[in-house]
């Protein structure tokens, strides 16, 4: 770091009421970790804004002194930022504040709020919003990135429910972007992520649905084929209320696993569905009726939807990524089971998409839709045992096994590697992101996790 660029960080410091942390501070270590343990965030200095105010100051300090911006919110999807320019990290875990409108049926949500804390607080006036797998994923990045739900068959893409965002563009204003103010902007943030300024904080449409019929059917691994062909079959008979995904899991044999899993591996099946529990039991019959080791499928309020997966509750150290795809064949089924069983990788899921999360709106914004009727993600952990290169090099693997049915579109928040981000939109939306983004941002000070293009 240039001796320039501290004098102006010390005095970036005495301008807001957040932390403002340089690599000499003792807390830097652990001031730049992401999500994943695994990766290697290196910035000039990490900003740890209180308010808007100092999001304003930090994009007015970036853009006088020629630095990039990046951000991590929960920090889940770090590992695709690129370094290669001096680059301010915002950090928004210090603005956490959630306003409920339960009339209006709507959230607005700061920049650094997660996803369970988000979950609790609509829930307790009977409302959900679009929720994902992971209950500590930042509100903003997975809503941002797109935001395959629970509930994606049914209503869609989280993106797409954002009502307005609060977003500190690159000549350091704070504006309020939504259908009728800054619509470009508001088009390209649904979808495009953090390419294109700050975000301060969203506004979310929310649903009222307090339960749903939801849960867990587990089964050795031994019956991975049979139950991955059943349950292939069973999605083409299924409503959009219906969510679904199917899974295989080998459990380290490590202490927080509950000790009937620890060590062991699985074929999973997990669902939502919008509905009571008479419909739902009607709904998943024919795979209830493979006799699953262990059943959780039963009513449950949607506040508790995050322990279907049973996503970590802490960072870990892990290598993955994943795709979409065209389907799901017996051929592809075979080819998951013969590549992942006995590999050191944890898991693998296939999701269920079709429904909502295929149709396209007018009213929508830069990812409208996602075609494709499948998507996959698998990962390993990254140990002592298991470098970051092995683990990759089987992730890789595996999904170099499933091209054949690779779509060649990416899914930006499943995706860990940079990709060419041709392949997120479609060619219209492509072009018209990146002319919004030469409007907004021309000097390209904003680095989302994945960039537009490569001269950004
Ligand atoms: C365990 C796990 C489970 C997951 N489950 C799901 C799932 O069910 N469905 C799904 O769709 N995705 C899922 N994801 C992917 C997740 O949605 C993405 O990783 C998403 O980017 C996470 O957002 P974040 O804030 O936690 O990540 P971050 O790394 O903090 O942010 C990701 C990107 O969002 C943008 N961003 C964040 N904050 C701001 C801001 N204040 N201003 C401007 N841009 C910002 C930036 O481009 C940033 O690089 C999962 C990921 C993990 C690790």
């Amino acid at each position: 770091m240039s001796t320039f660029l501290a004098d102006e960080l010390t005095g970036l410091q005495t301008q807001i009421a957040g932390d403002v942390i340089t690599p000499t501070d003792v807390r830097w270590d652990h001031a730049r970790q992401a999500w994943n343990l695994d990766v290697d965030q290196r910035p000039v200095a990490i900003v740890y804004p209180e308010s808007a105010d100092d999001v304003v100051a930090a994009v007015r300090f970036a853009t006088a002194n020629a630095v990039c911006i990046a951000f991590n919110g929960g920090g889940h999807n770090a590992g695709t930022i690129s370094w290669d320019r001096p680059t301010l990290l915002i950090k928004t875990e210090h603005m956490r504040a959630i306003t409920i409108d339960p009339d209006r049926r709507r959230a607005r949500v700061e920049a650094g709020v997660l996803a369970k804390p988000l979950a609790q607080a609509a829930g307790a006036h009977g409302l959900t919003f679009l929720e994902g797998t992971s209950p500590n994923v930042g509100v903003v990045g997975y809503a941002l990135g797109g935001g395959l739900s629970w509930m994606v068959r049914k209503f869609g893409l989280c993106c797409n429910t954002i009502l307005s965002v609060e977003v500190v563009t690159a000549d350091g204003r704070l504006v309020r972007a939504d259908h009728a103010t800054e619509p470009d902007l508001f088009w390209a943030l649904r979808g495009g992520s953090g390419n294109f300024g700050a975000v301060t904080a969203i506004e979310l449409e929310l649903f009222p649905i307090a339960e749903v019929y939801g849960g867990a059917l587990f089964w050795p691994i031994e019956r991975a084929e049979e139950v991955l062909l059943a349950w292939r079959s069973w999605v083409d008979t299924v409503p959009d209320e219906c969510f679904s995904l199917g899974r295989l899991l080998q459990f380290p044999d490590a202490a927080e696993i509950p000790q009937e899993m620890r060590g062991r591996s699985f074929v999973l099946f997990e669902t939502a569905i919008i509905g009571d529990a008479e419909f739902g039991a009607s709904l998943i019959a024919p795979m209830r009726a493979l006799g699953p080791e262990i059943d959780t499928i039963e009513m449950m309020p949607t506040t508790e939807l995050t322990r279907i997966n049973m996503d970590p509750n802490a960072p870990v150290a892990y290598a993955g990524d994943g795709f979409l795809m065209t389907d799901f064949t017996a051929k592809a089924i075979t080819t998951t089971i013969d590549l992942f069983v006995g590999s050191p990788l944890v898991h693998i899921e296939f999701r269920h998409l079709g429904g909502a999360a295929a149709r396209r709106s007018e009213s929508h914004g830069a990812l409208s839709s996602i075609d494709d009727p499948f998507i996959t993600f698998t990962f390993g952990l990254v140990s002592a045992a298991n470098s970051h290169d092995d683990t990759t090099h089987q992730v890789n693997r595996l999904l170099d096994g499933l091209r054949e049915w690779n779509s060649g579109h990416r899914y930006l928040n499943f995706a860990e590697t940079p990709v060419d981000p041709r392949s997120i939109f479609t060619d219209g939306n492509y072009d018209r992101l990146r002319q919004i983004k030469a409007q907004y941002d021309p000097h390209g000070i904003f680095q989302a996790n994945h960039r537009l293009s490569q001269d950004q």
